[in-house]
């Protein structure tokens, strides 16, 4: 997965980016790019390739700003290039946005857009976003996000300026996880916390749906609804090194060595006086015994956690389990019916304030 860092604020922008995305590097990328506001101008710098290429292009042709931008890249729509790296321009280049996930009705968006005489630059499904905003927008950038994720179908975290609204930035999340940083005066956007924990350790875990609205005055926070919603920060209690990689030469090292703190810490909530406890499940036992087969729905590592989950369940339960790419199972017709249990697997977020 892809990073986003934004930023508003008294210090040196493209640092802070810079140093944000290096902190992202481990979640993989394949280009990378800022874009940044000064004296009401947008300049944008994109590179394929790692954060190494990107700021050698900055030593040779240094921008500023006072508000920015920045995204690592993995690409699903169009190839690894320097055109299809993110932040993506509207056309006239006032607006930038960057853009974790993948928008799913972007052909028809695409379409509509062309029709109305909008030129793309790019192959990616991204680029219908800066168009959408660049179509809605009338003077407050708040309002045209607002519209332009209602016509979005899929997953996101977007971060978008316009060089019109210099110290603002607007970021709206869907099934893509983005977080704010505050400390005074000054915001930070990220996809996740380590991008930012040596700025700030005050931080808000944007819910599914909401838009938050950074400007000099602070910020505000809207749900889905377009009410304001009011996310208090949470203090994180983690150092730097505990965010990334823990000490260790590499973060699968990291993850392979955590796994008995990481597992007695997530059980010891679920055993309650040695019963097994889960508070929030609400399949009575007789469900239970009803069920005759089992999907496990997962990418990546929780795929192959499934994989284990297979063997063990089905050595205890005795009922037929299967382990499923989830890529593949929504898009297929899966033979699942009334008694088939589904689990769904999602990629781990560093939070500590979510249960397991
Ligand atoms: N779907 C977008 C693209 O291909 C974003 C990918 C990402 O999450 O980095 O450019």
């Amino acid at each position: 997965m892809c990073g986003i860092i934004g930023y508003t604020g008294k210090k040196n922008v493209v640092k802070v980016l810079i140093d944000g995305l290096t902190r992202l590097e481990y979640r993989g990328y394949d280009s990378s790019g800022i874009a940044l506001i000064k004296d009401g101008k947008m300049s944008v710098l994109k590179k394929k390739g790692k954060l190494a290429v990107l700021k050698e292009e900055l030593a040779k042709h240094p921008i500023s700003g006072t508000t920015g931008i920045g995204h690592t890249r993995w690409a699903t729509h169009g190839a690894p290039n320097d055109v299809n790296a993110h932040p993506h321009l509207s056309t006239g280049g006032k607006i930038a946005v960057v853009h974790n996930g993948i928008i799913e009705n972007y052909r028809a968006l695409k379409e509509e857009l062309q029709k109305k005489g909008y030129k793309f630059a790019s192959e990616t499904d991204t680029e219908v976003i800066v168009h959408l905003v660049n179509e809605y927008y009338d003077g407050d950038l708040l309002h045209a996000v607002q519209k332009t994720i209602k016509r979005l179908h899929g997953s996101y975290a977007i971060i978008v300026i316009h060089q019109d609204e210099e110290h603002r930035i607007v970021g709206a999340r869907k099934d893509s996880p983005l977080i704010l940083g505050v400390k005074g005066k000054e915001c930070f956007f990220a996809s996740d916390v380590p991008a930012i924990l040596e700025h700030t350790k005050e931080v808000i875990f944007l819910e599914n749906g909401e838009i938050a609205d950074v400007s000099p005055d602070g910020y505000k926070i809207f749900g889905p609804n377009g009410k304001r919603a009011v996310n208090k920060p949470v203090m994180i209690n983690w150092d730097i090194s505990q965010a990334e990689k823990g000490g260790y030469s590499h973060f699968m090292l990291k993850e392979i060595f955590e796994q008995p703190a990481i597992l007695k810490d997530i059980f010891s909530k679920r055993i309650v006086k040695n019963e097994i406890y889960f508070e929030e499940l609400c399949i009575k036992p007789d469900e239970f015994k009803k069920i005759t087969s089992i999907a496990i729905v997962a990418c990546g590592t929780a795929y192959h956690a499934g994989l284990t989950g297979k063997y063990l369940i089905e050595s205890i339960a005795r009922v037929p389990v299967w382990a499923d790419q989830a890529s593949e199972f929504r898009y297929r017709d899966p033979l699942v019916d009334k008694n088939t249990l589904l689990f769904f697997g999602r990629a781990h977020f560093l939070r500590q304030d979510v249960p397991f």
